[in-house]
């Protein structure tokens, strides 16, 4: 008796169905059937009436009714929701026919661009460039270098040792002075050459410390190479890269593999024309720009270079640094984190 009727209940259900369009209507059906005055909430208050034998098989009809109605509906509402999330998405974004953003034309990273500027000023001065490789021997990096083991110069140099036997060396280089030691085996003086590169050292990455970073060297060898020579040289470099006002001074320092050895400042390119106090130089008016001196004579011992009218004069410099000098950056990260709106204004 009650089969007619629970057909008649999903015929009439199907036609409601079929013509639902929004989620209010689905949740207005969903009430008419399914909720506490729902058609099939009614149908359910009359089980209590029925007879024993009925109870069971009544019961069943109305679940399996009920679950039908459930999950065509729950499908709806899920299709409705997908369909306003789209168009509500495509009112907010941008008409996905236009074309898109254009792309960030590429450039020069600023380490390769100040890399680049520094090797053609020197080449204009006649240096060639000479190049090594990044792992190198104890005697390239420290030996030859008039720095032997135990001294205490290599604990200036934090060093990254290979274990690795197939190697060709047993350690990260230092500094970019092992092609210098390279060229003076290989060649015989006159030497004016540039070393450029990528060098190693084990340390605490901070705003002016990376565990690596880029070297600019140079070495000249030849009779009759003085002090002078070298004091012009970094003269013109200075002028040249920084500024035609730029001026350069030279104090004495120590490094292993020259002797005399200098600290070479620059006027710093802050507060040159300003009376207060500047935070880049600590208000000396001078920026620590690199490190040179002439060749010690421990260095043409160890590379065979046994003239004694033989003198020269090397001199190293960080890229970073003289980057961070030239544009005022103060934190030498910013150059390896590939943030494009630091990159592109260089
Ligand atoms: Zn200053």
């Amino acid at each position: 008796m009650f089969t007619n009727n629970f057909s008649d209940i999903e015929e009439k259900f199907n036609i409601q169905f079929i013509a639902i369009e929004s989620l209010e209507q689905t949740e207005e059906l969903s009430k008419a059937y399914l909720g506490k005055k729902g058609v099939l909430t009614a149908l359910m208050e009359t089980l209590k009436s029925l007879p024993q034998d009925e109870k069971q098989a009544f019961g069943k009809s109305i679940n399996i009714l009920k679950s039908k109605i459930n999950a065509k509906l729950l499908q709806k509402k899920t299709a409705l929701e997908e369909k306003e999330l789209l168009s509500k998405l495509l009112q907010e974004s941008s008409d996905p026919t236009l074309p898109s953003a254009p792309l960030i034309a590429p450039g020069s990273h600023p380490i390769n661009q100040v890399l680049t500027e520094v090797c053609e000023i020197f080449t204009a001065l006649g240096f060639s460039i000479a190049e090594g490789p990044e792992i190198e021997t104890d005697e390239n990096n420290f030996g030859a270098l008039n720095i032997p083991e135990h001294h205490p110069a290599r604990d200036m140099h934090d060093t990254f040792y290979i274990t690795n036997p197939n190697s060709t060396g047993n350690l990260l280089r230092t500094h970019t002075s092992p092609v210098q030691v390279r060229v003076m085996r290989s060649q015989n003086p006159p030497i004016r050459i540039i070393a450029p590169g990528k060098v190693y050292r084990h340390e605490a990455v901070d705003a002016t410390h990376s565990s690596v970073f880029h070297q600019v060297e140079g070495l000249v060898v030849d009779e009759g190479i003085s002090f002078a020579d070298l004091k012009g040289t970094l003269d013109i470099f200075a002028r040249n890269f920084f500024g035609e006002k730029i001026k350069t001074r030279f104090r004495p320092s120590y490094f292993p593999f020259v002797e005399p050895g200098a600290e070479v400042d620059i006027t710093c390119t802050v507060c040159a024309n300003t009376k207060t106090y500047c935070p880049v130089c600590k208000g000396t008016g001078w920026i620590e720009m690199l490190g040179a001196g002439m060749v010690h004579p421990n260095v043409f011992k160890a590379v065979g270079y046994l003239d004694p009218k033989l003198t020269g004069f090397a001199f190293g410099m960080g890229i970073e640094r003289i980057c961070m000098i030239r544009y005022g950056i103060s934190d030498m990260r910013l150059f390896y984190e590939n943030n494009v709106d630091f990159l592109k204004q260089f």
